[in-house]
């Protein structure tokens, strides 16, 4: 009669992290039929779920430093796959170095897939955007994001909502959503960069879990303010995504969770704003240029 769980137990508790992570997770859960409000363990009595709307329950104005995402402008070897839940991204050059941190996070975090929620999955002020995507990044000091999953903090996620504003704004990697059968996995090259918005330095964070089975509590989350212009031809791409049974996975975001005893903090001004984007410094410099041109004009 030991207090450890037997050799079986932890495999099943192993299995059910890979399955809210894992690219090849097969059929387990859905989000209609056996929908979100069957998923069970975390998921049906975690007291600090997610997705939330921010906003609505109360915000605490934070004053954390820039947040740094590092090495996330590169072009990187890759591929995007349908796994029947979601349409996900993941970088394959092996030392890849994509990491995250700064904005009260106290860690480093690693990149470790990219994927995406429509319509979006947190609400901002009762809004919900029509695409929302999700950076999954994994405590450095831990090998693989299976063991950061059971560690409250070991997860950090960025979201970024879209948003068609009549806007013509592509980005080239979506264009491989186009056909994405189910299972199918293609090659391609990005950067992560393209699918945040220049202005990062104002987002909401709060601590929260895995929006899909077993829904851990382990996730520290930043939802960027600044949302993303999106056509709506890129954005309707994702109706046409299909699911395993090859029927239109219509939708694919969990419903929202209660706050409860939770803080949610608001970023709006960082006090030492780092701009990762050097278009950012250059727009600036340029700025600068020109008014100096204007000066030397006048006083000719
Ligand atoms: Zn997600």
């Amino acid at each position: 009669m030991g207090a450890l769980p037997s050799p079986k137990l932890l495999a099943a508790l192993l299995l059910a992290a890979c399955v809210g992570l894992s690219s090849e997770d097969g059929d387990l859960w859905s989000y209609e039929g056996d929908g979100p409000e069957h998923w069970s363990g975390k998921c049906k009595d975690g007291k600090h779920q997610s997705p939330i709307d921010l906003g609505s329950g109360g915000t605490v104005e934070s004053n954390f430093e820039s947040l740094s995402f590092i090495n996330y402008n590169n072009i990187y070897n890759g591929n995007i796959t349908n796994n029947g839940h979601t349409i996900q991204l993941q970088v394959t050059d092996i030392s890849h170095n994509i990491m995250l941190t700064g904005g009260g996070l106290n860690r480093v975090y690693s990149l470790a897939q990219i994927h995406f929620h429509w319509k979006s999955e947190h609400t901002i002020n009762g809004k919900r955007y029509p695409l929302e995507v999700h950076f999954v990044h994994f405590e450095k000091r831990f090998k693989k994001v299976e063991d950061a999953v059971k560690v409250k903090g070991g997860i950090a996620v960025i979201g970024v909502m879209f948003e068609d504003k009549d806007s013509r704004n592509e980005i080239q990697v979506l264009d491989q959503v186009k056909d994405l059968r189910h299972d199918m996995k293609k090659n391609i090259k990005f950067s992560p960069a393209s699918l945040l918005p220049h202005d990062t330095s104002k987002f909401y964070r709060y601590y929260g879990s895995l929006t899909t089975p077993g829904c851990d509590e382990s996730v520290v989350w930043t939802v960027l303010s600044n949302s993303l212009p999106l056509s709506n031809k890129q954005i309707s791409l994702f109706q046409k995504v299909t699911d395993s049974k090859g029927k239109f996975l219509l939708s694919n975001f969990r419903p929202l969770q209660k706050q409860n005893d939770r803080i949610v903090y608001f970023q709006s001004s960082p006090p030492h704003q780092v701009p990762y984007h050097s278009s950012a410094l250059s727009l600036k410099n340029s700025l600068s240029i020109m008014s100096s041109l204007l000066i030397v004009l006048k006083l000719k």
